[in-house]
């Protein structure tokens, strides 16, 4: 197309597209309301480290985040955000999600979750193998990175998820030469606006990996593991790495009270080399069972047990 044709087609085609994108909104007569953290530090525009367990003596680097929070500042600032939420407009934006106990702490309080469609697990095989090194503990510690994406797809409460994901990682204690499991919230370095499709976790998993892979490039920080926490309808449960440093867990898995925490548990398992059992008998009790998975029990059964057990300290 020549350039003057090119132009005036420019032109009527930038104001079919003012036209489709106002539109609606104009007829609709309501702006959507907006996120519910908006204007606190946990919007995604600071870069905020939260410390759920844990010290910060190693393995983190206190310039890549302008606010370091503990747990308990987190919880508060969602608290306070969230009352305002409910008396300005009415809503609570956490309506939607079964609360959650961690710590002594419960979160959401006060609602009542509304029952979801329970589907039935999955069976096909979450998990895509990978040729980086596994992680491993380094002097008996492993690190836990939630990470939430800074806009598209992320959760309603990152101290949901926060918790949600200690449970579940809580569970690797049971390890020999694993000492010490540490627990962070990352909001800030993971963009996934430009995942287009999100229905398989696959794009968001390769996005989560290709922002966060330069973090465990060196020897030093092969005890870090990472898990997105994406907010996706209708969507399988979790995906992980075989053998690498990184899943993504669905804060949104259908299920009458999603075992959210077990899937974290299942899905690092896959980080270790864990595989998934077959769905048919025989059952045996272990998280790598999407039936066990369903009924949140987080051990493994000894197969699963010995391949985590020689992974998880490197040997
Ligand atoms: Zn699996
Ligand atoms: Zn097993």
């Amino acid at each position: 197309m020549r350039g003057k044709e090119k132009k005036i087609f420019c032109i009527e085609a930038t104001v079919l597209l003012i036209a489709l994108t106002t539109v609606p909104i104009v007829c609709s007569g309501e702006d959507p309301l907006p996120y519910w953290l908006e204007g606190t530090i946990l919007d995604g525009n600071t870069r905020v480290l939260i410390i759920m367990n844990g010290n910060m003596t190693e393995g983190i680097d206190p310039n890549e985040y302008d606010v370091i929070i503990s747990f308990d500042e987190a919880l508060a600032i969602e608290s306070d955000a969230r009352a305002e939420y409910i008396e300005i407009y009415g809503v609570d934006p956490l309506a939607n999600i079964n609360p959650v106990t961690y710590n002594e702490v419960t979160w959401p309080t006060g609602n009542i979750a509304q029952e979801q469609n329970a589907s039935p697990p999955e069976q096909e095989p979450d998990y895509i193998p990978s040729s980086y090194p596994s992680p491993h503990t380094i002097n008996g510690k492993l690190i836990l990175f939630v990470t939430l994406p800074i806009n598209k797809w992320k959760p309603s409460s990152p101290i949901y998820c926060g918790m949600m994901s200690v449970l579940g990682f809580d569970a690797f204690h049971e390890y020999n030469g694993v000492y010490e499991l540490s627990t962070f919230i990352d909001m800030s370095h993971w963009d996934a606006d430009d995942v287009g499709f999100g229905w398989d976790l696959g794009g968001l998993l390769d996005d989560l990996a290709e922002d966060m892979r330069n973090w465990v490039n060196e020897p030093s920080e092969q005890n870090r593991i990472y898990v997105g926490w994406v907010s996706i309808e209708n969507a399988r449960w979790g995906l992980a790495n075989l053998g690498d440093h990184f899943s993504v867990v669905n804060a949104l898995a259908m299920y009458e009270i999603p075992p959210l925490g077990t899937i974290v548990t299942h899905e690092i398992s896959h980080n270790f080399h864990a595989d998934d059992h077959d769905w048919w008998w025989p059952l045996p009790m272990c998280v790598m069972h999407y039936l066990w998975v369903a009924l949140h029990y987080k051990g493994w059964c000894s197969d699963c047990h010995n391949v985590i057990q020689s992974c998880i300290v490197g040997t």
